[in-house]
């Protein structure tokens, strides 16, 4: 490791901080519980968020007031806001903190009929159904659409729910190289009859599934591509649209209306209401049969508690103000500015030298570290300088590819990004991560 370290010698410290992080989570993988929380920045406890959720982020250690780079509040909705709160209190008042009853019996409430109807219309589908846990959307799902006898090809990067999901499911899985459409379609050939087009065969069903914006690459899905593909094979699609809804698209409406692409040409619309609509649950979109389908066998549907009243309120005035219908502009605004936020630090990170991952117009920017033993050193620098930016290692990407992933708001001012900045390419020196630096100009 000596080559990368440049005599920092926290540096080394953290690499052992790292493995003893490790340690913890191996030794709690065997116990099956937490047994200590290791000592690295996001592992601390927040003790309060500030009201505009972005800006400082209180800890109860030495730390007090930080800029959040590592928050999923894409368009700042988790926050005190002038629509949504109010009327998440109100719905807190006429119903209450939970439904304390599975959907089919007592748990559905004028405002869960109302999210599904508004859901399905904001993303382009005849129908939705909603589920209390953005994970469990993925991991429930798929065993009930998908079993012995049917192939799921997923993303070789796809999120952990949907990795669950599959295996769940008794289906076969293969996996295809990172959004690389013609893999996919290689894998297709493969595992149908005759390796012939427009055949399932033998399969029972085929189910391809990618997600819009992957959330540690930070990388649009190359889904015209994908969808050209399956329906030349006859292979469903399920799209996971964590982190690309409500957060691209001129009307926030994700990849489909980022890249152009017909709603109605993709089968299976997952997303969550965890990101940018500052709430909580996932949401499964699709045709009527398929929706009542879901609503009649999903046991996450029938034996789960239902989503929140004030979770489901948040969600239907946060699309409202998306959409405009809180007669305001502050929609458009908001979805203007992560564009605008998210293509100026982008832009600004690589000007400097940093090896930034992920597409234009994505909020979110993994900037590569490698070595692990960079983790804890960028990460506590960053935030002695009170920049909060999470930091992500194996398991969640390969060992070697560990990262710090800025998640950029339309709620962060140009003062707090450009501060922002200077600490980023203050700490990327010290820690020797700025893999382009600019050539100096010639005299
Ligand atoms: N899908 C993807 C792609 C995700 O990144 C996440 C979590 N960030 C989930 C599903 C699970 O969502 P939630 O955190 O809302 O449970």
């Amino acid at each position: 490791t000596s080559n990368n370290l440049q005599g920092y010698a926290p540096i080394c410290l953290g690499l052992e901080d790292f493995y003893i992080r490790r340690l913890y989570l191996r030794i709690q993988d065997c116990f099956g519980r937490p047994i200590a929380s290791a000592p690295d920045a996001w592992f601390d406890v927040v003790e309060r968020y500030s009201n505009d959720n972005n800006k400082t982020l209180k800890r109860t250690a030495n730390m007090s007031r930080c800029l959040n780079l590592g928050s999923y509040n894409y368009l700042g909705f988790a926050a005190a806001d002038e629509y949504c709160t109010p009327r998440a209190i109100e719905s807190l008042n006429r119903f209450s903190p939970s439904t304390c009853s599975s959907r089919v019996d007592g748990g559905t409430t004028i405002l869960h009929n109302e999210l599904e109807e508004c859901v399905a219309r904001f993303v382009g589908k005849p129908a939705a159904i909603v589920f209390g846990m953005g994970y469990v959307t993925n991991s429930a799902i798929l065993p009930v659409l998908v079993g012995k006898g049917s192939l799921i090809i997923s993303d070789s990067l796809n999120h952990n729910s949907i990795v669950n999901g599959a295996r769940g499911s008794g289906a076969t899985i293969r996996v295809f190289q990172h959004n690389t459409p013609s893999h996919l379609e290689e894998v297709l050939r493969e595992q149908i009859a005759d390796g012939q087009p427009r055949t399932h065969r033998p399969w029972k069903k085929i189910v391809v599934i990618v997600e819009g914006i992957y959330s540690m690459e930070g990388e649009l899905c190359k889904l015209p591509e994908i969808i050209a593909i399956c329906k030349k094979y006859k292979a469903y699609t399920y799209l996971d649209e964590a982190h690309s809804i409500g957060a691209v698209g001129k009307t926030g409406r994700g990849v489909c209306e980022l890249l152009g692409v017909d709603p109605a040409d993709v089968d299976i619309m997952m997303g969550t209401f965890t990101k940018s609509f500052g709430s909580c649950g996932g949401y499964i979109a699709g045709s009527k049969e398929l929706i009542q389908y879901l609503k009649y066998t999903c046991p996450a549907h029938l034996y789960a508690t239902s989503i929140s009243p004030p979770a489901a309120q948040q969600i239907i005035s946060s699309i409202k103000v998306i959409l405009g219908q809180d007669g305001s502009n502050r929609g458009a605004q908001k979805l203007a500015q992560i564009r605008e936020n998210s293509n100026f630090f982008r832009s600004e990170l690589i000007k400097m030298g940093f090896e930034v991952l992920g597409d234009n117009d994505s909020p979110v920017m993994p900037i590569m570290l490698y070595n692990p033993a960079k983790i804890p050193a960028f990460s506590r620098e960053c935030l002695k300088q009170n920049v909060a930016v999470v930091t992500v290692a194996f398991p969640a990407t390969p060992l070697l590819l560990a990262r710090a992933r800025i998640c950029i708001s339309a709620s962060h001012t140009k003062e707090d990004l450009i501060k922002a900045l200077e600490v980023i390419s203050r700490v990327g020196d010290l820690v020797g991560i700025k893999y382009f630096p600019a050539e100096p100009e010639k005299q």
